[in-house]
């Protein structure tokens, strides 16, 4: 793969940043996925506010302009060939001597590298995937799209260890959202409900479109937490994620969800998510 490293385009194998640079040392740097179908950017201006904020929040200076940033978005799908994928965007405070202050004057890393992935043709669509449900043991912000993937990475292991896909992570009772995805439900009167936005959870660009498209079907949102237990109750759950789109669950701590198929709503709201984002890719 050619990846881009602060400007400079360069083969994988040759590509370097600091032993110092403090997104290795403090996790201190933000991210975006953001998918390709087609060769195509799919919802770009939402990945580029989003990460626009998190830098924000973070008080990290922007290493590019907006023009530039969609610039190298496509010149990274292009100079590797990238029909179907994702493009993974990091941008760190930089390299500065071990310290726990923020460095004066930084100097981001940003780094970008592509993955081939089949998004559409994903198998686990016909079946959907099975989550556990574990405590959400992060740090509370995860509004900001931090590079701190320590514990949604155990959170993953711990799934698989207990033969399952994926974790939904539990609050004070309640599901935040999933190890790396926006939790959803469908209830038996076909309402979607899906937590709210606030600092417990990432503000999904999927997940907004998905809400949308949602509202324009005729289908009821419900803005707010739910529990385990309504979950497991529930007619339909789905998970929402730049690189699964939107992802049936149908199971959850080892029982079915509804009928333990995919369920129709959630299928609805998948083909409509393609349909027009990749009307609107770009
Ligand atoms: N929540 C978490 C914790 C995530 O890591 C992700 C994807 N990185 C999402 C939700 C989904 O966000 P998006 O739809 O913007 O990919």
């Amino acid at each position: 793969r050619i990846v881009y490293v602060n400007g400079e385009w360069l083969p994988e194998s040759e590509a370097k940043v600091s032993v110092f640079d403090r997104g290795f040392l403090f996790a201190d740097a933000v991210y975006e996925v953001t998918a390709v179908i087609g060769g195509k950017l799919i919802d770009y201006a939402g990945h580029a506010a989003r990460l626009k904020r998190s830098l924000g929040e973070l008080r990290i200076p922007s290493p590019t302009d907006p023009d530039s940033l969609l610039e190298i978005h496509r010149e990274i799908v292009a100079r590797n060939n990238l029909d179907e994928g994702l493009i993974y965007l990091q941008i760190s405070r930089g390299p500065a001597d071990r310290d726990f202050a923020f460095p004066k004057n930084p100097a981001p890393t940003i780094v970008l590298f592509t993955q081939a992935k089949a998004i559409l043709a994903n198998p686990k669509v016909e079946t959907g995937i099975s989550v556990i449900t574990i405590p959400d043991l992060r740090w509370a912000r995860r509004d900001i799209k931090t590079v701190q993937l320590l514990y949604p990475s155990i959170a993953k292991m711990e799934a698989m260890r207990r033969n399952a896909d994926d974790a939904w992570l539990v609050e004070d009772g309640f599901i935040t959202e999933a190890s790396s995805a926006n939790a959803h439900i469908v209830t038996t009167e076909g309402k979607l409900v899906t937590r709210s936005l606030s600092s417990a959870i990432l503000h999904g660009i999927t997940r907004a479109s998905v809400l949308d498209l949602a509202r324009s079907v005729g289908v009821t949102v419900e803005e707010r937490a739910f529990t385990p237990e309504e979950a497991k109750n529930a007619a339909e759950a789905f998970i929402t994620s730049a690189s699964s789109f939107v992802m049936p669950v149908t199971r959850i701590d080892d029982g079915p969800v509804g009928d333990g198929l995919p369920g129709p709503v959630t299928q609805r709201l998948r083909a409509a998510y393609i349909e027009d984002r990749l009307s609107g890719a770009i």
